[in-house]
């Protein structure tokens, strides 16, 4: 193999990756604006799963400040065709008005908000 190509292969190959490396920044950085939040920092992971262009997945690191004011990090992948998906959840997308907080004074339980009264035990919700 003529090294010269080679050569050529390996800068265009970096070129490609970091042009998506922009790509995807930006990318990332519309998606937390739409949802009101604000970028920090946006890290690429490039030992990740996903590495390089494996599966076509590049996987970052990112710190925001969401709408309510709270920095968070999180984990995200991206690739070119299927968008931003976020690792531990898209925690900064309206809260679920499941209260995780909120569980049986008797027992324990997890409960749900809507629920009345406790699954569990039948201990009833709110009434201590
Ligand atoms: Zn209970």
């Amino acid at each position: 193999m003529n090294f010269s190509v080679f050569v050529e292969i390996v800068l265009a190959a970096i070129a490609v990756r970091v042009a998506f490396h922009f790509i995807d920044k930006n990318r990332i950085q519309q998606e937390v604006e739409t949802r009101g939040g604000r970028v920090v920092s946006i890290k690429w992971k490039p030992f990740a799963r996903g590495w390089f262009f494996e599966k076509n997945e590049r996987h970052y690191d990112i710190t925001f400040i969401d709408r309510s004011g709270e920095t968070i990090s999180t984990t995200c992948k991206t690739s070119f065709f299927t968008g931003v998906y976020w690792a531990e959840g898209p925690s900064m997308v309206e809260k679920p008005r499941i209260a995780s907080w909120l569980h049986c004074m008797k027992c324990g339980y997890a409960l749900n908000a809507d629920w009345a009264a406790c699954p569990h035990c039948g201990h009833r919700v709110g009434s201590g």
